[in-house]
């Protein structure tokens, strides 16, 4: 266990640092592939994907043992539909898509996918059916292009563009110096906050997961942007099993179910019109502070605008 807390050399220190931003993993599994904590089981199968239903059965892990992540967590995302997680920061959230990736085991307790217990299953295929949008997407330094292509290089060109499209981007990579050859990434042109999650958005499609998980960008981003990634988000989580961490409500308004995770527990679960009924609930309360903010917003752009 030890050995799991101490950095053993830059990749692992590297590497721990990009699991807890929870950025782009399956990008970062190709490149680190030497440094899982998890391992395939020797029988391990692959993963038939029939529904896409996931069940979290009585979940506990802990990243310290001196210290509960997640304790008794328990749902299921029925096919096709989006739960939302929601809470304080530091409640689990991210913890709860890790696990489902399988960054690491659960201590006790079971993660199921269409029945299949994640244990038992080769993490590729596991990989290969879950999609992830990530808060923050690392860029290859190559073209836009490639980086979008990289969600499934069997794609072709027209697949590439039709991705971009339905994920809001093409437009804006037209009017970048070289189109889809420009380069993007430290090295080249960088792209915003905004614009980044569309990548991942695109690339995701092209990917054609079952389910997908979904960081949602905290960042305040500007009208159009918002509802651009809205737009794109809408279309690729339809149809698919969705658990996405939600920052706005735009996203929690529409989700089939919400937990809010404070503490490592779940401790409210029900559709945005149930939870706002139990006024002494957390979840109430993020609401009322959500709607002062954008009012506090909405009053600040009025205000310009008057000017
Ligand atoms: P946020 O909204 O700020 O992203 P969260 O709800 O996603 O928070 P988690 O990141 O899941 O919360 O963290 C849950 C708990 O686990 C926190 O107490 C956090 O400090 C701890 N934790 C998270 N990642 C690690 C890690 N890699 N090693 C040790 N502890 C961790």
């Amino acid at each position: 266990i030890g050995q799991l807390y101490t950095p053993l050399n830059f990749f692992g220190t590297y590497y721990r640092l990009i699991q807890s931003n929870f950025i782009d993993m399956e990008q970062m599994f190709d490149l680190f592939k030497q440094e899982q904590n998890v391992k395939d089981a020797p029988d391990a199968t692959d993963l038939k994907v029939t529904e896409g239903t996931v069940t979290f059965e009585n979940v506990c892990f802990s990243y310290d043992p001196r210290q509960q992540a997640l304790k008794n967590v328990s749902f299921t995302i029925p096919q096709g539909k989006t739960v939302a997680l929601v809470g304080p920061s530091g409640g689990g959230k991210s913890t709860i898509l890790r696990l489902l990736f399988r960054f690491y085991d659960v201590e006790s307790g079971r993660i199921l996918i269409d029945g299949q217990d994640i244990r038992q299953v080769k993490q590729e295929s596991l990989r290969r059916n879950i999609g992830v949008v990530p808060q923050d997407t690392v860029l290859f330094n190559d073209t836009i292009f490639y980086n979008i292509h990289y969600g499934n290089v069997n794609a072709n060109e027209n697949e590439v563009y039709k991705a971009a499209k339905a994920a809001q981007i093409h437009d804006r990579i037209l009017t970048f110096p070289d189109g889809y050859e420009t380069r993007v990434g430290e090295r080249g042109l960088r792209l915003s906050g905004g614009e980044k999650q569309r990548v991942a958005i695109a690339r995701t499609m092209l990917k054609d997961p079952q389910i997908i998980l979904l960081d949602e960008a905290t960042s305040a981003l500007d009208t159009t942007t918002e509802r651009q990634i809205q737009h794109a988000l809408t279309y690729i989580t339809k149809d698919r099993t969705t658990l996405v961490i939600a920052h706005r409500l735009s996203t929690i308004v529409n989700a089939d179910l919400i937990l809010a995770v404070k503490d490592g527990r779940i401790v409210e679960s029900g559709t945005h019109r149930e939870l706002i009924e139990n006024v002494d609930g957390v979840y109430y309360e993020m609401w009322q502070k959500q709607l002062a903010e954008d009012q506090k917003i909405e009053a600040s752009k009025n205000n310009t605008d008057a000017e």
